[in-house]
């Protein structure tokens, strides 16, 4: 295992810098935020909002998934401007028109819908997957038929996976050659930790952020320590500020 684990950081994205954690910093408003390189070099920052709202900027562009006030408020007037907003559903944790109009001044985003892709700058492609549950009685959530979304963003070669609300559905244990994954960890609504596990034991990405985690009640709150167990040895988990 601890060779194949190497095998794959090796391979990945990684740098040095990143794999001893010194990658990791915070911006101008005390965000958190962790600088990667990309397999062709590119120097990705990805910046960590809370819960499904993260900012990822590469070559000057500045890409943001979700922007809206689920866990707390954030100053989106005082954060970077956006080149690129997008949404991967309409649930007010991912969809704050207000915070998107503070980012780009006109309030326009981009959601697309499963199978669809964008070739949104040079060196930055992003496929649309996606996003459902499959649990009786939590269907309602996120029905595969209304085509909620989560993003591959591929920078320099490197994939970045943003899962949105979803399941462990087939289409989601499908996924292959993901770098960085970010998948949701909450109950009702999204997956339960042995089902993110089964995500991570599925498609192997070498970095795994938890996100869109917590819960409203005790009983629902998510056992991080308990992910981390479930992963340890198979994939990098990071815990960021994403509850
Ligand atoms: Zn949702
Ligand atoms: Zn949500």
């Amino acid at each position: 295992m601890k060779t194949r684990l190497s095998f794959t950081l090796m391979a990945s994205i990684l740098t040095a810098c990143a794999l001893t954690g010194a990658c990791k910093s915070s911006n101008g408003s005390g965000y958190e935020q962790d600088t990667v390189r990309a397999k062709d070099g590119t120097k990705i920052t990805l910046t960590f909002y809370n819960h499904a709202s993260i900012a990822v900027e590469a070559d000057g562009h500045r890409i943001y998934i979700d922007p809206a006030d689920a866990t707390k408020k954030i100053a989106w007037d005082n954060e970077p401007k956006a080149d690129l907003v997008l949404v991967t559903h309409t649930h007010y944790d991912h969809l704050s028109k207000d915070a998107i109009m503070s980012l780009n001044g006109t309030g326009e985003y981009t959601q697309l819908k499963p199978g669809e892709s964008l070739d949104a700058f040079q060196n930055i492609r992003i496929d649309a997957v996606p996003a459902y549950n499959i649990t009786p009685g939590h269907l309602n959530f996120h029905p595969k038929e209304r085509g909620d979304a989560g993003y591959i963003l591929t920078i320099g070669g490197s994939r970045i996976y943003v899962a949105g609300d979803t399941e462990d559905n087939p289409d989601v244990l499908a996924l292959r050659d993901i770098d960085i994954a970010f998948l949701p960890v909450n109950q009702p609504y999204t997956m339960t930790v042995e089902q993110c596990a089964r995500v991570i034991d599925s498609i192997r990405p070498a970095v795994f952020y938890p996100y869109h985690y917590g819960g409203g009640s005790p009983q629902d709150k998510t056992d991080l320590e308990a992910l981390k167990a479930a992963v340890e040895g198979k994939t990098q988990f990071r815990l960021r500020s994403l509850e």
